[in-house]
């Protein structure tokens, strides 16, 4: 950001309330707090499986949970379930929260569910390609650099015992 959205000023770096943050060079007193973004992730589970999809823009061989954008006034459950419809054209039968995730490197908040699901796969043009999992794979999968899903599957796991 390199002008204030309030005054049009310069945006400069200086601490604020103990960190250093983007804020407006005048008098004006806009902070660019930078808060993450809440989103929803879901472990999908269709026919006693688990799908774990891959975004158009990962590199081949990294499949993970989807998730998508909480929309004003939505609660993350139903933006799970509008997800589940619209990345994977399967209807949600239900939605069970996992937990909520800091995720830095995109500077979202990661609300984690587990969804049941039934239908046929459709995969929308946001997602390449999917896999389908039993839990034992589930279990030992390789997520690569996409620890997220890892951390989301391994909690889900623990809750299971
Ligand atoms: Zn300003």
């Amino acid at each position: 950001m390199k002008y204030c959205p309030e005054c049009k000023s310069d945006m400069n770096t200086r601490s604020v309330d103990g960190e250093s943050r983007l804020a407006c060079s005048k008098e004006c007193g806009y902070v660019f707090w930078n808060n993450p973004i809440p989103a929803s992730a879901g472990l999908i589970e269709i026919n006693g499986k688990f799908l774990l999809a891959r975004n158009q823009a990962w590199p081949a061989g990294f499949f993970s949970l989807i998730s998508g954008f909480i929309e004003r006034g939505e609660s993350p459950e139903n933006a799970m379930i509008r997800e589940t419809e619209e990345e994977l054209g399967l209807k949600a039968t239900s939605v069970e929260f996992i937990g909520h995730y800091p995720f830095p490197p995109m500077n979202q908040l990661m609300i984690a569910y587990v969804v049941k699901t039934e239908g046929e796969v459709n995969l929308s043009d946001e997602l390449s390609e999917y896999i389908l999992l039993s839990k034992a794979e589930l279990v030992s999968y390789d997520f690569g650099a996409l620890k997220l899903g890892r951390t989301v599957v391994d909690q889900w796991l623990s809750q299971q015992a």
